[in-house]
């Protein structure tokens, strides 16, 4: 099969096509001819060299994906050949206390496909059978391919881990990223007021879109003192923060007492300095987010693709997925980015 790998740590340069054998599947699995993946930051992580544990080479890479169902393992019941999928990309073992509670982002043997095993940059993908969910109507593949880490991790940091409520006040930074996309989607479910921040002006107008009610370029107004200003000093309930280090104490900032601080990410760094007797003088909480449980899948599937859609920025053809990456690192994009397969 067709596939795309690397077998340096040296970045996207080192991203190569190749033939590899297809992947072989047992009775509990399901292999998916894949039609499409999505970019992540995490690849790049791994790309670099940045992940703290060792990752297998040559390795294919990519966590996201959908395509169409190829061939199924004797036990698999739930899906058939020829279906439209999918493939959540979280990996757990199903039966420890956290996996049956439904928190199986939390399972001790968590992983995410394409870490320390091969991904989905290739023309088939064998997965085991579990985290494969039917395609909803309506969706293409690249909008399919665009959710699993994204959306989970949005719907996780709102929904399931900082409880949003109705009319809540949010700040979101970085609306042009997968995340920040989906996460003003699902506050707006909420009837949320979004407040969001962007680093180029040509984002602002796509987050208007997307339903944001304050756009603040932070290259060009301290976005704390935008809040203070917007929310007339009432500051945010709620404040996702994936940008890490050059944000985390001005996003404290923004929060008023009882808030909730959401952090999936550290784009800037990951080395912050905060003041404890801040946190709990004013009731703050602190919830590290790791991509989220299969469980909330289906429920943010269900809203798509009537309710809410992925934003997809560009869509790439697998010769150019170095080309993908390098518009990753710029910067230049808003939504997700995709490599059709
Ligand atoms: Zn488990």
């Amino acid at each position: 099969m067709k596939a795309l790998y690397y077998e340096e740590l040296t970045g996207h340069q080192a991203i190569r096509a190749g033939d590899l054998p297809a992947p072989v599947f047992g009775p509990v699995d399901v292999r998916v001819r894949i039609k499409a993946f999505s970019l992540n930051h995490l690849d790049l992580w791994l790309m670099t060299g940045r992940y703290p544990q060792q990752v297998p080479l040559p390795h294919v890479f990519g966590s996201d994906a959908a395509g169409v169902v190829d061939a199924v393992g004797d036990a698999v019941e739930h899906v058939r050949s020829g279906d439209e999928v999918i493939i959540f990309p979280g990996l757990s073992c199903n039966r420890c206390e956290a996996c049956l509670a439904g928190r199986d982002n939390e399972c001790a043997s968590f992983s995410i496909l394409g870490v320390l095993q091969n991904g989905v940059s290739a023309e088939y993908a064998t997965v085991p059978a579990y985290p494969v969910f039917a395609t909803p109507p309506g969706l293409t593949f690249e909008e399919a391919a665009s959710l699993g880490i994204t959306w989970t991790t949005a719907w996780n940091s709102l929904v399931l881990r900082a409880g949003i409520r109705q009319a809540d006040t949010v700040l979101i930074h970085a609306a042009g990223s997968g995340a920040g996309s989906a996460l003003i989607q699902v506050a707006k479910l909420f009837q949320a007021t979004v407040i969001t921040t962007v680093g180029d002006d040509w984002k602002a107008e796509k987050a208007r879109e997307l339903g944001a009610d304050q756009v603040i370029n932070y290259k060009k107004e301290d976005f704390a003192e935008a809040v203070k200003r917007t929310t007339r000093g009432r500051l945010a309930d709620i404040v996702v923060d994936h940008v890490g280090a050059d944000t985390v104490a001005r996003s404290l900032s923004c929060l008023r007492r009882g808030g909730s601080l959401v952090t999936f990410g550290a784009t800037s760094g990951d080395e912050v300095h905060m003041s404890l007797r801040y946190l709990f003088g004013k009731n703050i909480r602190i919830h590290g987010v790791y991509v989220g449980p299969r469980a909330a899948m289906p429920q943010y599937l269900k809203l798509m693709p009537g309710i809410v859609r992925p934003v997809i920025d560009s869509v790439f053809d697998f010769a150019d997925a170095g080309r993908a990456y390098e518009r990753l690192v710029s910067r230049q994009f808003f939504g997700k980015i995709v490599v059709r397969v």
